[in-house]
């Protein structure tokens, strides 16, 4: 008999099986061991989820901005007092470590308090007397049902990055987690309901690409959010608008750090560890390559590999651990496959993190020096701990490599040189950059979004941007009736 734990859905305010009868494997990545099976579910799933949101969205709609503001409010509260059950959730089914899961439950938390202040946001712009008689005033609707598709590597911060703006707006939200760690999709909806919001505005439906493409097709889904990787994303944007949905699709990525002579090397390295081997690579705006300018490069990789033995790589429920495992024995063995075949390629693998575990899905720090690209671990977006080292000449070489890579998420410079920082700032092409600071996700009340292959649409990630995608403006133009001025005029309106 069949005992394994199923996770399922939440739609309409509980918790629910599911009908399918499709199933996907969870596993706990520290153990390899499979822990769970998740639902999968059709396309009558979807749609069952769809009319629930649609319905509870006309309601929500409605209701007042300051009741919107209070539940968010219980929400913060109820989310900060959940952090170490939603980071064990996380570090079940993801494996990073308790500390880096409860690290993004704190990032993520910026998005519902940013959402607190949702009366402020959604105020309108008036201008009164614009003609005689005549104000002109704006206000900012919902869409209606709104659905987010999100990937493994985050369970709780990327869903909160699309949650909490979405229904402060006055939308219902679907969210489709991915199917590798869905449990702490499931608790988050919990506390969506003991805050206090109506049951179907937050709905989680779990799945696969059938889920996803039935998403797309829903003529009652206004709009998708999705984060995932970028052949995922390029597909979700063209197909959602098509099927005339608004659509913010952010794809992968390949963040670089540019270290100029001046910098500080030991600062530099520190840096390239934290950021290169923090959540085991699994990260959109990890490290993946350094690019050590002129005469740093020699000290530069020594320091980077002297740093990485002290690096202790261990299951995430073991608070001595600062790596865990990646997610799955797939990914691990993609993962592996840059490295195995990086020297054939002409690099110079300086440290070797291929180890032998007796059991889970793990993988060491490695560091590979002599990188160039037209190297498959230089042109393809390796999400593990593998940070590669280009070495180039001078400074307009490096941000010459940097913008002829396809991505353009975060990239980072280090330097002392202040006028050479804001040069790069403002000549790279990406969308988030960091000054000696190697992961520059910004904070929640700005918004998040890469340039190039690492965003398909014109809308970057919460923040304002957030309002302003789960928003449509209307303007209203108004005049109250005066009929001893009323006259018949068929003239095009002109302002007097
Ligand atoms: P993924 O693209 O495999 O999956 C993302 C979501 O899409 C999941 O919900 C998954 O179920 C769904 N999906 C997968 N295949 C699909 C298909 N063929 N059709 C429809 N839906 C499908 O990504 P992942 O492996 O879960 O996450 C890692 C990727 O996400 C990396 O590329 C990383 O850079 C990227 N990422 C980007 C950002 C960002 O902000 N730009 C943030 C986090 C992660």
């Amino acid at each position: 008999m069949e005992t394994r734990k199923k996770i399922g859905h939440w739609v309409g305010g509980k918790a629910t099986p599911g009908t399918s009868d499709r199933f996907g494997p969870v596993y706990n990545p520290a153990t390899g061991e499979q822990s769970a099976a998740v639902a999968l579910a059709s396309a009558d799933e979807v749609s069952d989820v769809v009319a629930t949101a649609a319905a509870a969205a006309k309601e929500w709609s409605a209701s007042s901005l300051s009741a919107r503001a209070a539940a968010l409010f219980r929400l913060r509260e109820l989310v900060d007092r959940s952090t170490g059950e939603l980071a064990a959730l996380v570090t079940a089914e993801h494996g990073k470590v308790l500390s880096d899961a409860a690290g993004e439950v704190a990032r993520g938390l910026e998005n519902i308090e940013f959402a607190c202040g949702i009366p402020h946001l959604l105020k309108g712009a008036h201008s009164t007397e614009v003609s005689s008689g005549v104000d002109v005033h704006t206000v900012h609707q919902s869409l209606g049902v709104v659905a987010g598709i999100t990937p493994f590597n985050f369970p709780v911060m990327v869903p909160m990055w699309m949650l909490a703006n979405a229904i402060a707006c006055g939308n219902s939200f679907i969210l489709k987690p991915s199917e590798k760690d869905p449990s702490p999709s499931l608790l988050l909806a919990e506390l969506v309901h003991a805050a206090g919001f109506p049951d179907g505005v937050f709905n989680v439906v779990q799945g696969d690409r059938e889920a996803v493409e039935a998403l797309l097709a829903h003529s009652d889904v206004a709009a998708i959010s999705f984060v995932g990787s970028t052949p995922i994303a390029s597909h979700i944007y063209e197909t959602g608008t098509k099927n005339g949905k608004r659509v913010q699709a952010l794809g992968g990525a390949k963040n670089h750090m540019v270290v100029l002579p001046d910098a500080d090397i030991g600062a530099a390295a520190d840096a390239a560890i934290s950021a290169g081997y923090g959540s085991a690579g699994e990260r959109c705006m990890a490290i993946s390559v350094v690019v050590a300018v002129g005469a740093v490069a020699d000290p530069l990789v020594s320091a980077i590999a002297d740093r990485i033995p002290a690096v202790i790589v261990g299951p995430g429920t073991d608070p001595a651990s600062q790596m865990g495992p990646l997610v799955t024995a797939e990914h691990r063995d993609r993962v592996r496959s840059y490295v195995d075949g990086s020297e054939e390629e002409g690099a110079n693998l300086v440290v070797d993190g291929r180890g032998e575990w007796p059991s889970g899905f793990f993988l060491g720090c490695s560091l590979l020096d002599h990188v160039r690209p037209g190297m498959r671990v230089y042109d393809d977006e390796v999400f593990g701990p593998v940070l590669s080292v280009v070495r180039v000449e001078t400074y307009d070489e490096a941000l010459a490599l940097v913008n002829a890579n396809p991505y353009g998420n975060g990239v980072a410079v280090f330097t002392r040189d202040g006028g050479v920082a804001r040069r790069f700032g403002l000549d790279v092409t990406a969308g988030m950059v960091g000054v000696n600071v190697p992961i520059p996700v910004p904070v929640g009340f700005h918004s998040f979004g890469g340039w190039k292959s690492s965003l398909f649409g014109d809308s970057a990630m919460y923040g304002p941007e957030g309002i302003r995608f789960y928003t449509r403006p209307k303007v209203l133009t108004t005049r109250w009736p005066d009929p001893a001025t009323s006259v018949v005029d068929l003239g095009f309106p002109q302002t007097r």
